[in-house]
């Protein structure tokens, strides 16, 4: 179990529940860092008393130094704040909740620091799952994953040897429009995108369920966690998101870990790991389980995550590319400039345009990252 902890993107929803773990747990947040919420960054900042908080944007970190004057609160900004906020001597864990590709840095300074990193920040695995990855096998520093799917792998892999794995079956609930073919999405609203059966996420995320997107980054980022290749993840939708992950050994046997749908579970464990305790979530009612249903994953209506599975195996800057490009359209999705179907063509259209670089190395990821951005405001803009 963790003591002191810091928490990149603290204002966003999982950031939010980390908190709400860490005053659970009693553990001491000693940073917090978020892009430009300051007024609940300022709420949490008075509440928690970390030593350091850093604003990414470096207009409203000004604004937010002025608001805890009154305070011994130190306050940095941009990249160097997150670095910081990620390597402060006092903490023992980072908790990566930022979204986006700026996760990045941050995360490989805290594994050099040799800091347990709970990991939530997708884009790390899915554009640097080998530089990630290596770097924290050579420096002994542990990963624990905090998406649910991930966590639930970890968890079904805890105490197995490697050669016993034969498959990684990955669950989705294949999100709020399972089963509806792509013309019958076309006027789509973000409300509607949002608007997810079973977890309660953040924007982002939810429009990326829906489009099943974000299982295709999680499909990437389990191949670098767990160090398997494409063929040996086998996607499985299951409608009520209570199994949360499932991994086939050697010998036929299915080790599932089930739960309520609720991302406190997976963040409170990335916490506590490798121990347990109580919680502060509903537990199972198994006599009030409905049906357990799984079915096989449509592509013609999930060509999202055809895409990712697609950019998977191409591997280099492709999954890079693609979810840089994802991110910006379903931004743009969620302020009406962009219709829903027109995601896929985004981020299918930058993975044709700009090709992929095979061994890439952080530079040339990160401006992968950023003509992929450009391409697709470049290419739809309104
Ligand atoms: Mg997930």
């Amino acid at each position: 179990m963790v003591n002191a902890i810091s928490v990149l993107g603290c204002t966003g929803s999982i950031g939010r529940q980390t908190i709400a773990a860490a005053e659970h747990l009693g553990l001491r947040v000693a940073a917090l860092t978020a892009q430009r919420k300051i007024d609940l960054l300022e709420e949490q900042a008075r509440r928690l008393h970390p030593e350091f908080v850093a604003v990414y944007d470096e207009e409203a970190a000004k604004q937010f130094k002025a608001a805890v004057a009154d305070t011994d609160i130190r306050v940095g900004s941009g990249m160097e704040g997150l670095l910081e906020a990620a390597t402060l001597q006092s903490i023992d864990c980072v908790v990566t909740a930022v979204s986006g590709a700026v996760g990045l840095k941050p995360t490989l300074a805290a594994i050099d620091e040799k800091k347990r990193i709970a990991l939530a920040n997708k884009e790390t695995l899915v554009c640097a799952g080998e530089i990630v990855m290596q770097r924290a096998k050579a420096q002994g520093a542990e990963i624990v994953p905090v998406d649910s799917e991930h966590s639930a792998i970890f968890q079904c892999l805890m105490g197995r040897k490697s050669g016993e794995l034969h498959k990684i079956l990955l669950t989705g609930s294949g999100g709020p429009f399972r089963g509806r073919a792509r013309e019958e999405l076309e006027d789509v609203t973000p409300e509607q995108a949002v608007h997810h059966p079973n977890w309660s996420m953040g924007a982002k995320i939810s429009v990326d369920s829906a489009t099943m997107m974000n299982k295709g980054l999680e499909f990437i980022e389990a191949m670098h966690l767990f160090g398997v290749t494409p063929d040996d993840i086998t996607v499985v939708v299951h409608p009520q998101s209570v199994i949360h992950s499932m991994v086939e050994l050697v010998d036929g046997t299915v080790i599932a870990q089930l739960g309520v749908p609720d991302m406190g579970l997976p963040i409170q464990l990335a916490l506590t790991y490798p121990e347990r305790c109580p919680s502060m979530f509903e537990h199972l009612d198994f006599y009030r389980l409905r049906d357990l249903s799984f079915e096989a994953p449509d592509f013609e209506k999930t060509p999202c995550l055809r895409l990712a599975m697609d950019c998977a195996r191409r591997g280099g800057t492709a999954p890079c590319v693609m979810s840089a490009a994802n991110e910006v359209a379903v931004h743009m999705f969620l302020r009406r400039e962009l219709g829903y179907n027109r995601i896929y063509d985004a981020a299918a259209g930058a993975v044709e345009k700009l090709g992929v670089v095979l061994h890439p190395d952080l530079e040339t990821i990160l401006e992968a990252d950023q003509a992929a951005r450009a391409y697709v405001r470049e290419t739809y803009r309104t």
